[in-house]
């Protein structure tokens, strides 16, 4: 099978199992994991920050981050298909009492010109913005990259505007590569970044939520409050090591592979659509047509047919597919893929 649904499907390689085997480890909750305290340590390194703290899921870092940064009765600004909002079990106003103020965005791009009208008016009978909340890369509008010089336009109306911002790096590695700058950089006026290291970086379990010093002491407490102390996690962060500083080197290959699947997809017109702007990193989103052109294609049906053929992607709309590149898909597994869609939209 050639697993197109996801980049968490990677499984750790040779060298994160050995790694893994010989971990030295202690118990976190007591902050004497060697390993886990070098991975935080290492990781606010590459972030240029003072701290960070090793969390089970991406999901659960970015709801420690925003109920740092808010209060109860707040809104959080962040895009309207963002993770944050979407697949976070609305933990957002279950946990941090906040409301999604959600802003939808061409291509998933928040920019100032959305943000600034979104921003709640300093009256004491609205209820008042706590937070924006960034997506980079934005994976439900297909892996696009939000440039720095955007951001940088944030970050200034933001702290004009005395409001943190918080990044959901869930890809941030993919983004950098798309750049072709460094992570520190393209992250540099945030309050907070979370990014995983258990989607293209590869490892089995884990994600980071980097920040200053406080921050972090305060992320701690509301981890274990989650059920997120963990005790000897350093096999887990061993792991996270190598994804750290070693996967975040290759994401090129995962992207040229992502390109190489939409240009298939792209031949297709007839059968397909799809935006080749949104293909600057490891996702590939695209509509199918239906014969008539009268509605969309089966997405399900598209889904199925694939599978009896050797290849699993997703169906993330009734007409919408989803193919996301990775270690565990080589470029000849992806050669493979791309001719097998072919084929297969020529006859829809
Ligand atoms: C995957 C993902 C997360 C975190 O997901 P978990 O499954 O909770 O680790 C957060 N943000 C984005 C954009 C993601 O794609």
């Amino acid at each position: 099978m050639i697993d197109l649904r996801s980049d968490t499907v990677t499984r750790p390689t040779p060298a994160m199992r050995e790694a893994m085997a010989s971990a030295e480890v202690g118990d976190d909750v007591y902050s004497e994991d060697p390993t886990v305290n070098r991975l935080e340590r290492e990781a606010a390194e590459t972030f240029g920050r003072e701290a960070s703290i090793f969390v089970p899921t991406g999901t659960m870092g970015n709801q420690i981050a925003i109920r740092l940064h808010t209060q109860h009765g707040q809104e959080v600004i962040c895009e309207a298909r963002s993770h944050v909002l979407d697949w976070e079990m609305a933990m957002m106003s279950a946990f941090s009492g906040c409301q999604a103020r959600a802003v939808a965005a061409e291509r998933g791009i928040l920019t100032w010109q959305h943000i600034k009208p979104a921003i709640g008016a300093k009256i004491y009978y609205r209820a008042q913005t706590g937070l924006i909340s960034l997506e980079n890369t934005h994976n439900m509008a297909g892996g696009t990259v939000t440039p720095l010089p955007v951001l940088e336009e944030v970050w200034a109306g933001a702290r004009e505007a005395g409001l943190p911002v918080h990044l959901d790096g869930g890809r941030v590695f993919n983004a950098a590569t798309a750049l072709g700058l460094d992570v520190a950089k393209l992250t540099s006026g945030f309050d907070t970044v979370m990014f995983c290291l258990s989607k293209g970086l590869g490892a089995p379990v884990g994600s980071m939520l980097v920040g200053s010093r406080k921050a972090i002491e305060q992320a701690r407490i509301y981890r274990k409050a989650l059920g997120g102390g963990m005790r000897q996690a350093g096999v887990l962060a061993a792991a996270g090591l190598i994804a750290l500083h070693e996967m975040s080197k290759r994401l090129h290959e995962d992207h040229a592979n992502a390109r190489l699947l939409a240009e298939a997809v792209a031949a297709e017109p007839a059968a397909a659509e799809i935006d080749m702007e949104t293909v600057q990193t490891n996702i590939v989103i695209f509509k199918l047509r239906s014969k008539d052109r009268a509605t969309g294609g089966d997405a399900a049906a598209f889904t199925a047919a694939l599978k009896q053929k050797g290849v699993l992607v997703s169906a993330i709309g009734p007409h919408s597919i989803r193919f996301v590149t990775h270690y565990d898909v080589d470029r000849v597994a992806c050669e493979r893929a791309a001719a097998i869609v072919s084929e297969h939209l020529r006859v829809l």
